[in-house]
């Protein structure tokens, strides 16, 4: 028999908004073996059939929630206050915004570590202090469903999130007709890691430093060196980038910090995309200028920004309410200059990553006692082996081209 519930997919973006949306609550939200959050009908004998699971469900759809022709405007922006510029990922947009619109009586749902789950979660702020957890990028998965059933529709609010888990959630509002009420802002996705990683990671350098009790991925506090000379696994186009994957973890008895590009192993993990959400390969429909949102944040790489080193941020205005957010922003408590769509994502991903061959196998060693160091001299370095052959072939073409 069809099953009309979100129970037919094997797989999905794992944006937890159906588990919001259910009228006989009985969808679950809970890891899957693989390390990513999935959604689970509990006791399929009590789904009504009412099919607004899949109405709302951005995986469901080709398409993505706004289809219209929107007039998209590209900004540089930063906060002008520099602790708070020195805290978040970039340019601080992201917690300026924020604090915009709880001062204007929104509650803001943004993303904090939680490190005694040791998981990354949305979360309901109403006020400036409550959303501080929300600066700076949390590189894992989001467990989103608690915070998500918990908003209030009838309220005003700021949602944040991945371009996916937003996509669902602008399906959500306008089932219920209240866009109105609602801000939604998402940013340049690279992809999400599995949590079998993390994990992995945490635990090996927890038996060093005791247990941790405050994670920052992107940390400044010892400034963002130009030194690229470890890192294998980075191309040449990818040279433009600032050396800002910094992971700082404090732990109850030591500090540790370690930067991707003397060969930290998350970011190795993450950003050599050995083990990202199945999704993040083959289905993500967000890249570049995609989205549901009224706002996207991100990171300004590419070349004319290369020698800023405090964080400058990408911001894109899809929406009349989001080009307004901006302009006052740059009234107010931001330095904002508009910048051409290209310039603002020149140094972004232009289609999913690729998936490499040595995934499964990966994901199967992270689920061992293996140690994080000999899954990579393993698999990482077989991978690497065998696609220098592509690359060759690829920067002869890039210097054939220039
Ligand atoms: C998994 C992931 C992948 C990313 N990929 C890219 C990329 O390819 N290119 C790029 O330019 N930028 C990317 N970013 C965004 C980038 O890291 C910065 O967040 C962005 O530049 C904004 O920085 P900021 O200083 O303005 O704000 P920040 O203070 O960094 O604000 C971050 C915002 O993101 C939300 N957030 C944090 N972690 C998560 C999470 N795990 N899930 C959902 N929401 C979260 C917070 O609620 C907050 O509102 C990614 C972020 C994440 C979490
Ligand atoms: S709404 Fe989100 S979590 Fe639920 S099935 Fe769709 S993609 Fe998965
Ligand atoms: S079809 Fe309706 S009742 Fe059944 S799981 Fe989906 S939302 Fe819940
Ligand atoms: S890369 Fe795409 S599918 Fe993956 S988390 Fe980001 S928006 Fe979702």
């Amino acid at each position: 028999m069809d099953r009309d519930n979100i129970s037919k997919f094997d797989h999905c973006y794992g944006c937890g908004v159906c588990v919001a949306v259910c009228p006989v609550n009985i969808i679950d939200f809970k890891e899957n073996e693989m390390g990513f959050y999935s959604p689970y009908i509990e006791s399929p004998e009590k789904c009504i059939n009412c099919g607004l699971c899949l109405k709302i469900c951005a995986f469901n759809h080709a398409q993505i929630a706004t289809e219209d022709e929107v007039d998209i405007r590209a900004f540089a922006a930063y906060s002008k206050n520099e602790l708070i510029r020195q805290r978040c990922s970039s340019g601080g947009i992201g917690f300026e915004i924020g604090k915009l619109m709880i001062e204007r009586g929104y509650k803001a749902c943004g993303v904090r570590y939680n490190p005694t789950l040791r998981r990354a979660e949305h979360f309901i702020a109403e006020t400036t202090d409550e959303f501080r957890p929300s600066v700076g990028s949390k590189y894992i998965p989001s467990f989103s469903s608690e915070a998500f059933s918990e908003i209030n529709r009838k309220e005003k609010n700021l949602v944040t999130g991945t371009p996916c888990q937003i996509d669902s959630f602008r399906r959500m509002i306008q089932h219920f007709k209240v866009e109105d009420k609602f801000v939604l802002m998402d940013f340049f996705c690279h992809g999400v890691p599995s949590l079998l990683l993390w994990n992995k990671y945490l635990s090996e350098i927890e038996s060093k430093i005791g247990e941790a009790t405050f994670v920052s991925w992107r940390n400044k506090t010892t400034g963002w060196q130009d030194s690229w000379s470890m890192c294998a696994d980075i191309d040449a186009e990818s040279l433009d980038w600032h050396n800002s994957y910094n992971l700082k973890i404090r732990g109850k008895k030591h500090l540790y910090q370690s930067r991707m590009s003397e060969g930290d192993l998350f970011y190795k993990f993450f950003l050599g995309n050995y083990c990202l959400n199945e999704c993040c390969y083959k289905d993500c429909k967000y890249k570049m200028c995609i989205s549901a949102a009224d706002i996207r944040i991100g990171d300004l790489w590419g070349k004319t920004y290369s020698n800023e080193n405090n964080g400058t941020s990408a911001v894109v205005a899809f929406t009349p309410i989001g080009l307004e957010i901006i302009s006052h922003l740059a009234k107010s408590t931001c330095s904002v200059q508009e910048i051409p769509v290209v310039t603002a994502t020149e140094g972004q991903m232009k289609a999913p990553a690729n998936e490499p061959w040595v995934k499964d196998s990966i994901l199967k060693s992270l689920k061992t006692d293996k140690t994080l160091s000999s899954i990579a001299m393993k698999w990482c370095r077989i991978y690497q082996t065998s696609i220098i052959p592509k690359r060759a072939f690829n920067k002869f073409r890039r210097i054939i081209k220039k």
